[in-house]
């Protein structure tokens, strides 16, 4: 039986949606309905926006910031205890094998202790105008945040942004993705349990195509916190224009791992098969492209594809499984047709097909493709499916070239002993995260985010929450004298 969710949170009470409506959100593994939540609609979107405003107005503003700082610590240590069971709903959901969402959601709690222990040390700075006038900057809330999850990692993805927004003095609506992300309901039960003022935080379902625009366009909302597609921001920051919303967005990424001859090469295996393939395939930073300095190509693509037959997909539930499904049948039906793609236009090295006895679910084998062309679809777009696109280059420059060739600029991973190298390419390539002789670590206090088509703004890191801010600048005049008449008029 499917997992009944009949409810929205909005301003401390579980109510309804306007309309009857509901979602079905699927079952990755079986194919089936995993849970139902209702279908909100614009007015959904109305009454969490005036229950975020009503609280914006009232008890919340008058806490003090290590106050606020205290009930989003309080809500880490809920989420940290119930992390255990947030897991086992937030993998069945997704699809992400348990193994890699039990720590995930375990270290979620440690985002919100961060931004917790931020809240009060948001500062402005003063400064001297003249020697009769002075200036001070005040960072105050923004307002109102609508934070827009998307299907991967909705739990710990949702923290980066109700963390700092809240530790900073902001309300929140969270809208989840309508293919994954009951565990955003499931977080709103912590929520009222920490006992946070009615309206500080709102959760509301629906369509991202219908309730997405009701968010962006609403001139109640300050600012969008997105995650998800590059087609989904731009919907955003084109619907966010009338009203010149704030905006943060995380989108996606073709990011390269790029392995000199010189490295070390069994590190460089081992992330390089984790980079491709973890998350189902799901994850904005995965290694999708790979690329071979010539040398050790050969050698390097035979071992890769004896790891990778090796690689052991099935549930998500099952702890032995190093790679589950495919969220949805619509991101299964994505991967296939650039598995499709690839098998005209490159090598298909390993996978491309279901795993044998798993054809129920949304599952689809890892899967390699070589003498891949730099400029087919498998190398150039993001897939979000566990497909490796694997590359060869020549010299420093060809890397750099190749790896900046893409439209997004999300991370890129550089494996090489020679330091100056490892240096220049960090300088060179396009990326908002570089990683050198290592893969990706996931921490609260490194900023994230991808240039070009890959995002605007950085997540994490100590200057995330002033992202969350407006600055104001108060200058004020504390001279004896009275101030000099621009125009003279006293005199005329
Ligand atoms: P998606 O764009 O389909 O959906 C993301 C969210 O946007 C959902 O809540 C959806 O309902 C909503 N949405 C859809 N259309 C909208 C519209 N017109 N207006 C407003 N909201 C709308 O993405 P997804 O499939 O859920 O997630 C996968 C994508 O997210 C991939 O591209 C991945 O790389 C990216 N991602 C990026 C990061 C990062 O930190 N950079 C992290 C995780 C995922």
């Amino acid at each position: 039986m499917p997992r009944e969710y009949p409810h929205l949170f909005i301003g401390g009470k579980w109510l309804p949606a306007h309309g009857e409506g509901v979602i079905e959100m699927p079952d990755p593994a079986t194919g089936g309905v995993f849970a139902t939540v209702p279908a909100g609609d614009a007015h959904d979107v109305d009454a969490a926006v005036a229950a975020a405003r009503s609280a914006l107005d009232g008890p919340w503003s008058r806490l003090t910031s290590s106050q606020r700082g205290a009930m989003v610590g309080a809500l880490a240590s809920r989420l940290g205890a119930a992390a255990p069971e947030l897991a086992l709903v937030e993998s069945a959901d997704t699809g992400r094998p348990l193994r890699d969402v039990r720590g995930e959601v375990a270290r979620t709690a440690d985002w919100l202790q961060f931004f917790a222990g931020m809240a009060d040390k948001v500062v402005g700075r003063s400064m001297e105008v003249t020697g009769e006038m002075s200036a001070y900057t005040i960072p105050q809330p923004i307002g109102v945040v609508a934070g827009i999850i998307p299907s991967n990692s909705p739990l710990n993805l949702t923290c980066w942004k109700l963390g700092p927004a809240l530790a900073a003095g902001n309300t929140v609506i969270l809208k989840p993705s309508e293919v994954a992300g009951v565990s955003l309901l499931e977080l709103a039960h912590l929520v009222e349990e920490v006992g946070f003022p009615p309206g500080v935080v709102n959760v509301i379902t629906g369509a991202g195509p219908l309730i997405g625009p009701a968010l962006t366009a609403h001139p109640g909302i300050d600012k969008i916190s997105f995650t998800g597609s590059v087609g989904a921001a731009q919907a955003i920051m084109a619907g966010a224009a009338s009203s010149l919303k704030r905006l943060t967005l995380e989108c996606g990424g073709k990011s390269p791992n790029i392995v000199f001859d010189d490295a070390d090469l069994e590190s460089a295996l081992n992330m390089a098969v984790f980079a491709a393939f973890k998350s189902s395939g799901q994850s904005c930073s995965l290694g999708s492209r790979l690329l071979l300095q010539n040398g050790i190509r050969e050698e390097f693509t035979a071992e890769l594809l004896r790891r990778t037959a090796l690689v052991k997909v099935g549930s998500p539930l099952d702890l032995a499984s190093d790679i589950g499904p495919q969220a949805s049948a619509t991101q299964l039906a994505k991967t296939n047709r650039y598995i499709a793609l690839g098998k005209s236009s490159a090598s298909l090295a390993y996978g491309g097909g279901t795993p044998p006895d798993l054809s129920g679910g949304f599952y689809v084998e890892p899967t390699v493709f070589t003498d891949v062309d730099p400029s087919s679809p498998i190398a150039q777009e993001e897939i979000f499916g566990p497909v490796l696109a694997v590359l060869g280059f020549a010299t420093e420059d060809e890397a750099r070239r190749l790896a900046n060739s893409t439209q997004y600029g999300l991370t890129a991973a550089v494996w090489t002993r020679d330091l100056g190298r490892a240096h220049r390419m960090a300088r060179g390539v396009e990326a908002g995260l570089v990683t050198l002789n290592c893969y990706r670590p996931v921490s609260w206090m490194l900023p994230y985010g991808g240039m070009k088509l890959s995002g605007l703004g950085r997540e994490n890191g100590v200057d995330a929450i002033y992202d969350y801010t407006e600055n104001k600048t108060v200058v004020i005049h504390h001279g004896a004298d009275p101030l000099a008449d621009p125009y003279d008029l006293a005199s005329r």
